[in-house]
């Protein structure tokens, strides 16, 4: 039955006659936005799943079965940068991508797994396995709908692990195909526009809510970040993060993973390596955040886009989408 009502252009048309009809209706000038919720900024974004009407999906629908699921975190972001960090730029991201190319644009879940932040107040963190479920449900919900293909969007370190289980059990546990957007999308990345990315001078650790962080979160959120308000950390690693930090700002990668592999872990480890015995105000890196640029932010942020809408149009070449 849905398949018929999906492919039948009678009734598609009609769709776009209601939506077209609720876009009129919205807009009607028997509304007075002076009467309405004083806090009200948000426009109706395209291709949004939140601010879409059931005809507006049922249109996609007729044009992709592709979603982008932001996989996010509520955490602390240091003196800086709000909780919902993770949470808003991962959408942001994908909202930007979504104005570029059809696919729908799904966010599930606000908090991810971030068990080392919660020495700092206002951390939420859920476990793993209960993270990867939800996605998986909601993934199915949307299967149900003809939705098919599935690009998962990491927006947060501590959920690299959590990303891969869910694309590997969409894939093998559901009709859906799923890919790892942020991974895809390494091969479209233009490496000479990135190049060109003016970076601060010197080699410091810069990671969670660091310049590049900052930079992003000035692009895509610039209300939301209180830049006055940042000041450098005072970082205390443990004697063996210390001691191969010298190798890890000179690049070497087998440094790099495994001082990722001990460093920012959950506090009851025991490894005295969550973000509060580490780092004075919660940004792990030595670097003044204020070092961060608004141009950073937009030449890395249009970078990832591009390179994601690339993947989007070569996939569709790939595997074209017959509704
Ligand atoms: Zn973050």
């Amino acid at each position: 039955m849905r398949s018929l009502f999906l492919t039948s252009p009678r009734i598609r048309s009609k769709a776009r006659f209601v939506a077209a009809s609720i876009a009129l209706a919205t807009t009607a000038p028997s509304i007075s936005l002076a009467q309405t919720n004083p806090l009200w900024t948000q426009e109706k974004i395209r291709n949004y799943l939140p601010h879409m009407t059931v005809p507006e999906v049922q249109d996609l629908l007729t044009r992709t079965d592709m979603v982008i699921i932001p996989v996010a975190a509520l955490e602390q972001h240091g003196l800086h940068l709000p909780i919902g960090t993770d949470y808003l730029n991962g959408v942001e991201q994908a909202k930007l991508i979504a104005q570029q190319v059809d696919v729908l644009v799904a966010p599930i879940l606000l908090p991810g797994q971030s068990p080392y932040h919660m020495g700092f107040e206002g951390t939420i963190t859920l476990p793993s396995t209960l993270v990867q479920e939800v996605y998986v449900e909601a993934v199915k919900s949307l299967l149900a709908h003809g939705f098919k293909r599935f690009l998962i969007l990491n927006a947060h370190g501590g959920n690299r692990a959590i990303t891969t289980f869910i694309v590997d059990r969409i894939n093998q546990e559901t009709a859906g195909i799923a890919v790892d957007l942020g991974a895809v999308a390494g091969p479209f990345r233009d490496r000479g526009r990135m190049a060109s990315i003016p970076l601060p001078d010197g080699t410091m650790l810069d990671r969670h809510g660091g310049t590049p962080e900052t930079s992003s979160s000035l692009y895509l959120m610039p209300t939301l970040v209180d830049l006055e308000a940042a000041r450098p950390a005072t970082i205390t690693l443990t004697p063996e993060l210390e001691a191969m930090l010298p190798d890890v700002l000179a690049g070497d990668p087998t440094a790099l993973t495994v001082f990722l592999a001990e460093g920012l872990k959950d506090e009851a480890t025991g490894k005295g390596t969550s973000s509060i015995e580490m780092s004075s105000t919660g940004v792990w890196g030595s670097r003044d955040p204020r070092e961060a640029t608004v141009e950073r932010g937009r030449i890395s942020t249009e970078v990832f886009v591009d390179a994601a809408v690339a993947f989007i149009d070569r996939w569709n070449e790939l595997r074209p989408y017959r509704p």
